[in-house]
């Protein structure tokens, strides 16, 4: 099963993605933490993404579309339950998905549009801490480590993303409605598209998830 997580940033993707992995078995690809992992090693991928992500601004296509042939079926030698996370974030990329699949005699089962509206996108993204060790996220306000600022699973000190802070959150909410919002059409055409109320708590936006998904 190849599914994929759309909505805005702080819609709780990658909540929802780390609750299909734990309960269900999915391998999670986020672009966005291979990204930001590639950043922190500085590598050639991360020297080139930095400059993107710092603004907020969404990172070349090709370099995304490489990077996913390379982790989902290169590396991995063929993932069976994938969930992405963050990916496809423009019609490019999802163009580029369904030929990519199509080589590799595969295809998408779901697209599940995760909904909030902007004013709580804005406070839940400035309010989101990460453990920059394993990855688990924090809400300040609706899920706080039990430990002032420390990571639950590995004790690791939590940061703010980069990107959540207010400046450019607004920015990335900017970019969504331009470049990604256009992909509910393309799915919707597809007749794969699921919407979800992702205004909830997580555990309820995972209820609904599992019954669009029919798992
Ligand atoms: P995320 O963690 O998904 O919010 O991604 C953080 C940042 O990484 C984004 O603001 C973009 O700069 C970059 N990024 C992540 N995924 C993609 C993608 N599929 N296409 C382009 N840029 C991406």
């Amino acid at each position: 099963m190849k599914i994929i997580l759309l909505g805005p940033p702080g819609a709780g993707k990658g909540t929802q993605a780390q609750l299909l992995v734990k309960n269900h078995g999915f391998h999670q690809v986020s672009t966005g933490d291979i990204l930001r992992e590639a950043v922190k090693n500085g590598t050639e991928l991360g020297i080139k993404a930095k400059e993107y992500m710092d603004k907020g601004e969404l990172v070349p296509d090709s370099i995304i579309l490489e990077l996913i042939e390379d982790v989902i079926y290169r590396q991995k030698s063929g993932e069976k339950n994938v969930i992405f996370d963050g990916f496809p974030r423009t019609v490019v990329q999802a163009e580029g998905l369904d030929k990519l699949l199509k080589k590799y005699s595969d295809k998408l089962d779901s697209a599940i549009l995760l909904k909030v509206d902007n004013e709580e996108l804005i406070k839940r993204l400035t309010s989101r801490r990460v453990c920059p060790e394993c990855n688990t996220v924090y809400n300040l306000i609706t899920s706080p480590p039990k430990k002032d600022e420390l990571c639950d699973i590995c004790g690791s000190k939590l940061i703010q993303r980069e990107d959540d802070r207010p400046e450019t959150v607004r920015n990335r909410l900017r970019v969504y409605r331009k470049q990604t919002e256009p992909l509910i059409e393309y799915y919707l055409k597809k007749e794969i598209l699921k919407e979800v109320d992702a205004s909830r708590s997580p555990q309820e936006v995972f209820t609904s998830v599992v019954r669009a998904l029919k798992l």
